[in-house]
């Protein structure tokens, strides 16, 4: 993908696209690779990067949710183990499955936690990715070092999946780019146009680098704008009523030590009625998340103190060794897009099914969801789009349709092994010039040139664009992520042409945002 090159195709258009869809996220790439894979025109506009929004910031499980069933919500489930099961053969790459371990310390939660993790299997059907089991006292110990053995009953062990979000949005946008979808970031949408009939018929948007303006026109437009959709509403139809709930998350990042082994952690219950998470993620412990109803939408949501406070004393009670504040490497919020509902007051009650609207004007709203059900979301997206505008009808393609990197096997790439099939074109620049061997930081496995090949071909405009969503730097390790800033600062400048005045700039700018990520 090349910037300047997807940017020349939208200036030299003269036909409708057929399609504009508004929002890079998950939702909204997800529907341009959907619609683009059935021979469709496909214009993507993100006002920021790619993935800037919740899409980057999950729990990153590709998941049923055991949660969901304890709700009840049956079908979400069953849809979504489905689509986990078509994840992991569409991205193996990207996505693995991962044990978790529910730990108990009474004789009824065995039984309960059991014969529900039993449900969840059973549910998955053919797309099962391993049996539930119960475990005693020692295998649990054995399996999860690091747990609270006061009063331990044993435990239960399940099959769920793991994935980087970030990185399967990234290949995810190349998959629609080599179906023929023209994807642009920092191309923000500010107006919607409507033809004499009050139909939509196009946007005008703004290039976040250059500042001038464009028009766009299409047969239909998606907002995808995840939690910012009603925003994207109000441009259609002004006295439109919100229908989004936000609710935020946060994740703490720390020390592989605090998890040793290949196992996740996962605490059936917090204080809040939640679930809570800890997983090995890129040699590091993930942990996470809540459910904090908040009233302001924003790129860059602030994680609260109390959040953090909850996760650390949550987790206080199941770790023997437990983290503390001063070990948390990073700090990380995202909003859910959830849709409102009248009844409930609580957005941890709220459902995580998909919700599409259509307004009068013909504007396709898809919000909800989650990331492991985005394609199925996107297919009912384009099946209803495709009848609104009046498209002749094709056929989805995405369930059989590997993405970008796929490849078997790629854990022999060891450190490239999440880029799959590119991680052969990342040696060759290798052997081609041996600098680019070189590490970036002590604290990373990141080599030069792997920076180089995302420059030329994963489009990111900044250094936060290359620290936090094509490595995962910034989200893994704040500080030692500001220290290898100016580094990346310097390849970027070379390989884009930049000058010393767009490098201060971005250091500058970076080392801003990269405090949002730092505990003190
Ligand atoms: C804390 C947390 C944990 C989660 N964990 C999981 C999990 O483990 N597994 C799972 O399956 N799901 C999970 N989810 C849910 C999942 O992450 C979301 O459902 C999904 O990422 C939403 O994607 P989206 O594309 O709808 O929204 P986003 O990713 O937010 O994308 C919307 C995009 O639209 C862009 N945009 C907005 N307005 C405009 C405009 N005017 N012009 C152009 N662009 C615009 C934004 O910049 C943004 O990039 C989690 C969610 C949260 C908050």
């Amino acid at each position: 993908m090349n910037r300047t090159e997807m940017f020349s195709r939208v200036k030299s258009r003269e036909k409708l696209w057929d399609f504009i869809v508004i929002g890079g996220g998950a939702t909204g790439i997800g529907c341009a690779l959907d619609a683009a894979s059935r021979g469709f025109d496909v214009l993507l506009l993100e006002q920021s990067d790619f993935g800037k929004g919740t899409s980057s910031r999950s729990t990153k499980l590709a998941h049923g949710g055991v949660r969901y069933l304890a709700q009840g919500n049956l079908s979400l489930v069953r849809e979504a183990l489905k689509e986990r099961a078509i994840l992991l053969k569409n991205a193996p790459h990207l996505v693995k499955i991962q044990s978790f371990i529910v730990p108990v310390y009474n004789f009824q939660d065995k039984i309960f936690y059991g014969s529900g993790l039993k449900i969840y299997n059973l549910l998955s059907g053919k797309y099962g990715f391993g049996k539930s089991k119960i475990l005693s006292k020692d295998e649990t110990v054995k399996n999860l070092p690091n747990i609270n053995q006061k009063n331990l009953r044993g435990g239960i062990v399940y099959f769920d999946g793991q994935f980087d979000d970030a990185r399967l949005l990234i290949n995810l946008a190349q998959t629609a780019a080599a179906q023929g979808a023209t994807l642009l970031n920092y191309a923000g949408v500010f107006e919607i146009s409507k033809n004499n009939a009050g139909k939509i018929d196009g946007v005008s948007f703004q290039d976040a680098e250059s500042g001038a303006v464009f028009e766009a026109k299409a047969k239909v437009v998606i907002n995808a704008g995840g939690a910012f959709c009603d925003s994207i509403r109000k441009m259609s139809a002004a006295k439109s009523e919100k229908i989004i709930a936000p609710s935020q998350g946060i994740h703490l990042v720390f020390d592989k030590k605090f998890l040793p082994g290949e196992n996740a952690l996962m605490i059936p219950k917090t204080a809040d009625g939640r679930v809570l998470f800890a997983i090995p993620w890129h040699d590091k412990t993930l942990i996470g998340t809540t459910d904090t109803p908040i009233e302001k939408i924003e790129l860059e949501p602030k994680p609260l103190e109390t959040e953090i406070e909850f996760i650390l004393e949550t987790v206080k009670n199941y770790l023997t060794n437990a983290p503390r504040r001063a070990d948390i490497t990073s700090v990380f919020a995202g909003i859910r897009p959830l849709v409102k509902n009248s009844k409930t007051k609580n957005t941890a009650n709220l459902s995580r099914d998909h919700t599409i609207e259509i307004d009068e004007a013909n504007l396709l709203t898809i919000t909800g969801g989650k990331w492991t059900t985005y394609r199925a979301m996107a297919e009912d997206a384009v099946n209803q789009a495709i009848k609104l505008a009046g498209l002749s009808a094709a056929d989805c393609q995405t369930e059989n349709l590997k993405i970008h990197g796929a490849a078997e096997n790629s854990e022999q790439s060891g450190d490239l092994a999440i880029y799959g099939s590119d991680a052969e074109n990342i040696r060759k620049l290798i052997s081609e010039n041996s600098d680019l061997e070189k590490n970036l930081h002590e604290k990373f496995s990141y080599k030069i040139a792997e920076i180089v090949w995302m420059i030329r071909n994963e489009m990111p405009q900044t250094i936060e664009d290359v620290l936090a969503r094509r490595t995962r730097a910034l989200f893994l390790d704040a500080h030692s992520a500001i220290e290898i800033a100016p580094k990346i600062a310097e390849i970027m400048a070379g390989e884009l042409g930049k000058d010393s005045d767009w490098i201060a700039v971005q250091i500058r700018e970076f080392n801003d945002l990269a405090r949002n990520y730092i505990v003190e």
